[in-house]
């Protein structure tokens, strides 16, 4: 974390660098994700003895690192996802962004990176994405994906914490998830890997966490299957899916409707989406005699629930995605079929969240998760 006395983040400092060729728009229909940029990247760099420097918008360009820079060892690198949007007035908006500043912070202070004022830096993403305007399209389904990353810079093979970081941001404009209508997927439950464990990192958005998912997602891929759902342990405990949290809706052993999603035990991601799944939840489904629960489950109570007629719906939910409806699970060789709403790609619960929170991110409703910038 930042060393006492050393300077945090500081927005009056920034200086700005505009680029001198300004790159043309693609049609939005050619968007694909995380492939083209905007025109400039924010970088603050950091150094043990002189905290964080001022930070800098420049026109988006090439780092130079010394090869022995301990990012390219050690792992030293955490990032975020988060995406800005165009309301009907043609305000930017971003969404829950303290979710993500707080998220960053648990990731970099875990691999003995430096810690900022979350809203310091919120506010020049804002600037930021203010500069890059043109490049987030106005219709809605649309947004801008803003990808904040964090490494570690020093030059040293030796196994210590990084003396120098640097924290940057470069965004991509991105089309809708769907943009067909939605598309349910087909799940393989992976045994044969683990993605998280008791006291490990499965809960910091580190690079480290993703690169060895990747390997178990081209092998159920193989097998046709769109992605994984992790499970830990013995008993078979459902975690997550690909790289999204997972939620589940049953009738449960007692007779009430419940939805459920694993708990913040340390082996999840603390989904910004997840806790807004979560809260819209509470607010709407459970007047209505839900039941909504972050609790362990297991495989077994989910085939159990289908062979009973139990199972109501399943979906993965993230920034990417918001909602994944998910419409089969094969597990140990058996496929458990997951009821989809007639003639459609999705469920109704995966459908009405879908609904609500692009109504909030839109700023079509007022809502305090919803922040112009
Ligand atoms: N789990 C994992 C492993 C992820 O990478 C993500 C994407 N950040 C999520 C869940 C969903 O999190 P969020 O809703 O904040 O995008």
């Amino acid at each position: 974390s930042v060393p006492r006395g050393t300077p945090d983040i500081d927005p009056s400092a920034l200086t700005i660098e505009r680029t001198s060729s300004p790159k043309r728009l693609l049609d939005p229909k050619d968007l694909i994700f995380g492939r083209n940029f905007t025109d400039h990247m924010l970088s603050i760099e950091w150094t043990a003895q002189d905290g964080w420097l001022p930070p800098r918008i420049t026109p988006y360009q090439n780092l130079s690192l010394d090869p022995s820079a301990c990012v390219f060892h050690y792992a030293f690198t955490c990032f975020e996802g988060m995406k800005a949007y165009k309301d009907p007035q043609n305000r930017i908006r971003l969404f829950r962004p303290d979710r993500n500043m707080y998220r960053l912070n648990r990731s970099s202070s875990r691999i003995a990176l430096p810690t900022f004022d979350g809203d310091k830096f919120t506010e020049l993403i804002s600037k930021f994405v203010e500069l890059e305007e043109r490049f987030i399209p106005k219709q809605k389904g649309y947004s801008l994906y803003i990808r904040p990353t964090m490494i570690g810079t020093q030059n040293t093979l030796g196994v210590g914490p990084p003396g120098s970081a640097l924290l940057y941001v470069i965004a991509s404009p991105v089309g809708p998830y769907y943009p067909t209508g939605f598309k349910a997927i087909s799940l393989e439950a992976t045994e044969s890997a683990v993605r998280a464990w008791p006291g490990g990192v499965g809960d910091r958005k580190l690079g480290a966490n993703y690169a060895p998912c990747i390997v178990p997602q081209i092998d159920a891929a193989k097998r046709g299957y769109q992605q994984n759902l992790w499970l830990f342990g013995e008993e078979g405990y459902v975690t997550e899916v690909g790289t999204m949290n997972m939620f589940v809706a049953w009738v449960n052993e007692e007779g009430v409707k419940e939805l459920i999603t694993a708990p913040l035990d340390g082996t999840i991601l603390e989904g910004v989406t997840r806790e807004s799944i979560l809260a819209l939840a509470r607010e709407k489904l459970e007047p209505e005699g839900w039941t909504v629960s972050e609790r362990k489950y297991t495989m077994a109570e989910m085939k159990k629930a289908a062979d009973e007629g139990r199972l109501l719906e399943a979906f993965g939910a993230g920034t990417a995605a918001v909602v994944s409806p998910v419409k089969a699970v094969t597990w140990r060789g058996e496929e458990i079929k997951i009821p989809l709403s007639p003639g459609k790609e999705t469920g109704p619960l995966a459908e009405s969240f879908w609904n609500w929170m692009l109504a909030i991110q839109y700023g079509e409703v007022d809502h305090p998760w919803s922040q112009i910038v």
